[in-house]
């Protein structure tokens, strides 16, 4: 069997442009036809400025070397994320999820040693921000490249979420994909409920075989059109708005490498460096505060960098579709579900899902047979991403508001995060335990570590723990071996 000739993606935002870049790459020498279709009243979202190391797997597939993409999007290099203010645990008030690298071998696993050390009660140091060299980079504003040309290290980017945007635009449609500006008025059905073509309010109509539901949280074709559920996940992620506002980078100062994630009253306000400004932004929940309070406490941490600097507003649709492809159609990004950006995994989602869709498309010679599979597993990815983030909140220890208050004791954790805590608490087998869940979990082992360990989850009893690596030890050797690697602004300088 062929592929399908003609895709037609309805909606132009990075999940739109990402798929078209990644169809059309892969199909063209089929002969397949790739349209996008994008309404210039609607707009896209315009935020999510954070990615995973998985974006490089994106850019190389695509053949885009670092030098070409970055400074047309203002990108920087991300070493991790920060935690500041999640948990009040003396020695845990700040930790580090930072990207693994080779060089980590060895105080890595020391670290999970000490981590396990601790949660049996014994007073090992386990903060993750003393042990990884990612975080180490970060803490000296260098950026994951080697003078040496050592070891391999993992890293991800920031980036402007509207130039990345218009840099893949221009990339797909350099590839071959037609660009139609118009907004779509009504949706043709076939029979039997495949979607048969769009109608533009101009008239136009726009035929395929296989439609991308690319349009944002209101998901035109999966939800509106085919039906399909969405299935909120707000009984155990309460965040629901966002505030967002850039500031000016300081000058004098090297870019940071890293994205700030600091918990507020009642949520978590992100940090972003791009190599022309700050994006900030505070992530809460309407249940717990107003637009304008949230907004006032965003100024206030932001403080003079936040004075004049105009605010946008975002309601988020947090959860995810029944199934995310339904009859001749699959909803990539927001229209797919979405799952709060304190890890920044929307785009690692987009990604994921395209490149699932197209091995499933083809396995089943470009039928249908592995619809469900494919449903199954993206539905197994955002609830293992939801998971993780979930964690965050339920480790959390403040106690100065209702909302982290809530987020602790709710019930609604899922069996396998119930049973991670549980293992964890009681000092029995981690890994035995990360080991059953397997890929079902999205993140690897040193994550789970990191967060467990990073949030302070012991015991508050401890014995000594002679003769394990202390933090200054450790924090002694990633000082040398960070010594090493180039400035932030140097390497994005020299790129
Ligand atoms: C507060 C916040 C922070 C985020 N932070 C991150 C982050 O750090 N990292 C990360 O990976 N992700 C993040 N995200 C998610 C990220 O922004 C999105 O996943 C990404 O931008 C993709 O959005 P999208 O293309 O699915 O939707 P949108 O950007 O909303 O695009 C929708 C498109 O559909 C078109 N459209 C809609 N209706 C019609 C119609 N009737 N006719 C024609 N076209 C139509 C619009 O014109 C637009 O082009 C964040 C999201 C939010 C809300």
């Amino acid at each position: 069997m062929t592929p399908p000739q003609q895709i037609l993606i309805v909606g132009g935002g990075t999940a739109g442009w990402m798929a078209a870049c990644l169809l059309r790459q892969r199909w063209a020498a089929r002969g397949v036809a790739v349209t996008l279709v994008e309404s210039p009243e609607i707009g896209t979202v315009g935020v999510g400025e954070g990615s995973t190391p998985y974006l490089r797997g994106f850019f190389a597939t695509l053949g885009i070397a670092e030098r070409d993409w970055m400074p047309a999007c203002d990108a920087t290099y991300k070493c991790g994320i920060r935690f500041p203010g999640w948990s009040t645990v003396p020695g845990y008030e700040s930790y580090v999820h930072p990207f693994f690298n080779e060089a980590d071998r060895e105080l890595g696993n020391q670290f999970f040693t000490n981590a396990c050390l601790r949660r049996r009660g014994q007073a090992a140091d386990a903060n993750p921000q003393d042990f990884f060299l990612a975080a180490e980079l970060a803490r000296q504003r260098r950026a994951p490249h080697d003078l040496t040309e050592g070891p391999a290290t993992d890293y991800a980017y920031h980036f402007d979420a509207s130039k990345l945007g218009a840099f893949l635009h221009t990339h797909a449609v350099g590839r071959g994909v037609r660009h139609v500006e118009g907004t779509v008025a009504r949706v043709e059905q076939h029979e039997n409920g495949d979607i048969a073509a769009v109608h533009l309010a101009n008239g136009e109509r726009l035929a395929a075989d296989l439609f991308v539901d690319c349009s944002g949280f209101k998901g035109l074709l999966i939800n509106e059109t085919l039906g399909e559920p969405f299935l909120p996940f707000a009984d155990n992620l309460f965040n629901d708005r966002a505030v967002a506002m850039p500031t000016a980078l300081v000058e004098s100062e090297d870019i940071p490498s890293e994205t700030v994630s600091t918990a507020l009253r009642h949520g978590w306000a992100w940090q972003i460096p791009l190599t022309s400004r700050y994006g900030n932004g505070y992530v809460y929940s309407s249940a717990f505060v107003s637009d304008d309070e949230a907004e006032c406490e965003l100024r206030a941490h932001l403080g003079a960098a936040a004075e004049g600097v105009e605010a946008r507003r975002l309601r988020m649709r947090v959860g995810r579709v029944a199934r995310h492809w339904s009859h001749n159609c699959v909803a990539i990004g927001l229209a797919q579900g979405f799952i709060e950006p304190l890890e920044a995994t929307a785009l690692m989602l987009i990604q994921l899902s395209v490149e699932q869709f197209i091995g499933a498309l083809e396995a089943g010679d470009f039928g249908p047979r592995h619809r469900e599979a494919y449903n199954r597993r993206v539905n197994e990815m955002f609830e293992g991403v939801r998971d993780y983030v979930v964690a965050h909140y339920r480790l959390n220890t403040r106690h100065d508001t209702d909302y982290w208050r809530a987020n602790r004791a709710h019930p609604n954790v899922s069996d396998r995060l119930a049973s991670l805590l549980d293992v964890w608490d009681r000092g029995g087998d981690f890994e035995a335990e990360l080991e059953r869940h397997g890929p079902a979990l999205m993140y690897l082992r040193p994550s789970w570590y990191a967060l467990f360990a990073g949030m302070g989850r012991f015991p508050a009893e401890l014995r000594p723990a002679p003769g394990a690596v202390t933090a200054a030890q450790a924090r002694g050797r990633l000082g040398r071996m960070a010594a090493a690697f180039f400035s932030h602004r140097g390497a994005l300088m020299g790129r």
